[in-house]
C-alpha cells in the first residue's frame, strides 16, 4: 500500500536517512557520524518538534550508590506484565547508564546535589530514585538542546525541516532504498521529492494523536508506524497504550496536545484525591499513588465512574518547594488559573507513550531490509548505527510503486479521535471496540482526491486506530496498560505479541510471538 501523493519531483541522496529530530533521531545521527557515515535528517516540523523536548520528569538509570543494572530490570520487568523483551530490558538497563554518560558528554546539563553528585528522584514502578532530570523538570528540552547542537556542529549532517515523510522507497530486492518526502521549502526541494539512502532509519515517535486527548504534540501522528506497515514490515504490541494517569484536566472538550503533570511530583509525595478528598490509591497498590502507571490511570478511571466525576484531583499543597522544583508544571497551573500551593489539581488519564510499534531486533532492524525504526517508533530499544556502517552496501536505485493508494478525508480526524478515546482508551470491552470498529468502517469509506499533510496524517491515523483495534479486540485479557472490562484477568496463554502486518491490498495479516525469559 502507499499513500496516495504526486509522483517525486527531485532528489536528496546520504549514506542514512534519518526520519526525526526527536532523541531517538537525533542520537542515531551522530552515533552513524561516528561511523563516518553522511547522514540527512528529515523533520516535519521544526527541528525541536516532537515528545523529546516536552519531557519532564526524566531518564531512568541505574547510577545511584547500591543500584544496579540487575534491579532496574527486575523493577521494569514487573511493570512490563510480564510482556517485555527481557534481552531487550537486560540492553537497556546495562547501556543506559553509559548512554547517560555520553549524552553528558555531547553537553546536557542535569541537575546535581549540593555534593556534585547527580540529582535522582523517584517515578512509578521504580523501587529505587534513579530518574536523572534536568531544570527540574524540563529534562527533555535540555536534552534536545545538547544534542541539536551537536547535529548543527557537524557538517556532514544535514537537516530538512518542515519535511514529511510519506512512504518507503524499494529497490528491484524489496530492499528500501529511500522515501518520498513532502517538504514545505523552497527552490530545488519543495513538495513531494525523494530521499535515497543506503539505509532508512524510522524515528517519528509516537501516535498519541489517534487519541482525543493526549500529551504528545501535533506531529505525534504515528506515521512512521504507519509507512513501515504499508511497507510490509511487522508491527508488535501496537494495543498497549499507556495512558498517563495525571495530565491536566481542562474540560470535557479539549483536544489534542494537553499539559502533563510530571509522575515526579508523585514521587516527591504528592496525593491522589477523589471528588469526597479520599486517597483511593492507598487502597489500590502497597505504593498507592506510585504504583506502575497502568494501575494508577486504572484506578482513575474506575473511581471516576463510580462517582461520575470527570477528572480526579492532584494534592501538591504539602510540598514545600514546588515551585523551584517544578518550575515548568508550576508555571503551567497558573497559566490555566490553578494554584499549586493553595488549590487542588484536577487531573485524568490521557493516552501518552506507545509501548508497541515496529517489530524490531536489538540493532533496530525491522522485518524489512534496509528499514530500521528506534525511539516510540519502534516497539523496543535497539542499536542502530553500528548494524548500518557494519552491513553497508552501495546505493541502489527505487522501482516503482504500483500497490494500492490511499487517501482519506481529513474532516474525518476528530471523529476517528473521539471515537479511539470512547472505545479504546483506559477501560474497553468488546462491546467498546466493535463500537468503534464501526465507526471507523463508516470513516474508511470518505476518500480524498487531493493529497495534502492532513490528509495523509489522517489516513496514518487511521491505520494505526484500525491496527490499535484488531490487536486490542484479539487480545481477552487484561494486561498492563488497559483494563479489559469483560477479560478482567491476566491469562497465562496470553503471554504473547500480537504481531501485525498489512499486505499490499491492504489486508491484515496477524500472528503470535512468545515471549521468552524473565
Ligand atoms: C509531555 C511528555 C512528557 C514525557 N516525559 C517523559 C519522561 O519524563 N521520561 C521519559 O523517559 N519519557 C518521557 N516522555 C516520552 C518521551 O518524551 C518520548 O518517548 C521520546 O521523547 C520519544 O523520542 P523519539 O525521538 O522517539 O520521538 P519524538 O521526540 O517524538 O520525535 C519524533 C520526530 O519525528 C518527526 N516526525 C514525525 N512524523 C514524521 C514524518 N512523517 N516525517 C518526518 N518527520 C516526522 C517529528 O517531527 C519529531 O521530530 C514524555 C512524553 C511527553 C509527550
Amino acid at each position: 500500500m502507499k499513500l496516495l501523493a504526486p509522483e517525486p519531483g527531485w532528489t536528496a541522496t546520504a549514506d542514512v536517512i534519518v526520519v526525526g529530530s526527536g532523541i531517538a533521531g537525533l542520537t542515531t545521527a551522530l552515533q552513524a557520524r561516528t561511523f563516518g557515515l553522511s547522514v540527512l535528517i528529515v523533520t516535519k516540523s521544526k527541528v525541536d518538534e516532537g515528545s523529546t523536548k516536552w519531557a519532564q520528569g526524566g531518564i531512568a538509570a541505574a547510577l545511584g550508590p547500591g543500584d544496579t543494572p540487575d534491579q532496574h530490570l527486575k523493577d521494569t520487568l514487573v511493570a512490563g506484565a510480564d510482556l517485555c523483551d527481557a534481552e531487550a530490558v537486560r540492553v537497556l538497563v546495562t547501556e543506559g547508564p553509559e548512554a547517560v554518560r555520553k549524552l553528558i558528554e555531547r553537553g546536557a546539563i542535569f541537575d546535581t546535589e549540593d555534593s556534585g553528585e547527580i540529582s535522582l528522584t523517584r517515578e512509578g514502578g521504580h523501587l529505587r530514585n534513579r530518574i536523572l532530570h534536568a531544570g527540574g523538570d524540563a529534562t527533555g528540552a535540555e536534552v534536545s538542546r545538547a544534542l541539536l547542537a551537536a547535529v548543527h556542529d557537524d557538517p556532514e549532517i544535514e537537516v530538512v525541516e518542515d519535511a514529511l515523510v510519506l512512504d518507503a522507497l524499494k529497490d528491484a530486492s524489496g530492499a528500501v532504498c529511500g522515501v518520498t518526502l513532502h517538504v514545505i521549502g523552497a527552490g530545488s526541494r519543495d513538495g513531494v521529492g525523494r530521499a535515497l539512502g543506503k539505509a532508512v532509519v524510522l524515528a517519528t515517535g509516537g501516535l498519541g494523536q489517534v487519541f482525543a486527548q493526549t500529551t504528545n504534540p501535533s506531529v505525534s501522528t504515528g506515521d512512521g508506524v504507519a509507512l513501515a506497515l504499508r511497507a510490509g514490515a511487522k508491527v508488535a504490541d501496537v494495543e498497549f497504550i499507556q495512558f498517563h494517569p495525571t495530565v491536566l484536566w481542562l474540560g470535557d472538550n479539549t483536544q489534542g496536545q494537553q499539559p502533563l503533570i510530571s509522575e515526579a511530583v508523585r514521587g516527591e509525595g504528592a496525593y491522589l484525591l477523589d471528588d469526597a478528598g479520599d486517597r483511593f490509591m492507598l487502597n489500590e497498590h502497597k505504593l498507592a499513588e506510585l504504583a506502575p502507571r497502568d494501575v494508577v490511570a486504572i484506578a482513575s478511571m474506575r473511581r471516576m465512574n463510580k462517582t461520575g466525576a470527570h477528572h480526579v484531583w492532584l494534592d501538591v499543597r504539602h510540598l514545600a518547594g514546588f515551585e523551584n522544583r517544578f518550575p515548568t508544571i508550576y508555571a503551567s497551573c497558573i497559566a490555566h488559573g490553578i494554584n499549586p500551593s493553595k488549590d487542588l489539581i484536577p487531573v485524568a488519564p490521557a493516552s501518552h507513550y506507545a509501548s508497541g510499534g515496529v517489530r524490531v531486533d536489538l540493532n533496530g532492524r525491522t522485518s524489512v531490509s534496509g528499514l530500521y525504526a528506534c525511539g516510540e517508533t519502534a516497539c523496543s530499544g535497539a542499536r542502530i548505527a553500528a548494524d548500518i556502517a557494519a552491513n553497508l552496501t552501495e546505493h541502489s536505485a527505487p522501482v516503482a510503486n504500483n500497490s494500492k493508494a490511499i487517501l482519506l478525508d481529513p474532516a474525518t480526524r476528530r471523529e476517528l479521535q473521539l471515537s479511539m478515546s470512547r472505545g479504546a482508551g483506559v477501560l474497553r470491552s468488546s462491546d467498546s471496540l466493535l463500537q468503534t470498529s464501526a465507526d471507523l468502517t463508516r470513516i474508511q469509506d470518505r476518500k480524498s482526491a487531493n493529497p495534502c499533510v492532513e490528509a495523509w496524517e489522517t489516513t496514518n491515523l487511521f491505520q494505526l486506530a484500525e491496527a490499535i483495534l484488531k490487536a486490542a479486540l484479539i487480545r481477552q485479557e487484561t494486561r498492563g496498560s488497559h483494563w479489559r472490562e469483560d477479560f478482567p484477568n491476566t491469562e497465562n496463554n496470553w503471554r504473547k505479541r500480537i504481531v501485525q502486518e498489512l499486505d499490499r491490498n491492504g489486508n491484515w495479516n496477524t500472528s503470535y510471538q512468545e515471549v521468552g525469559g524473565k
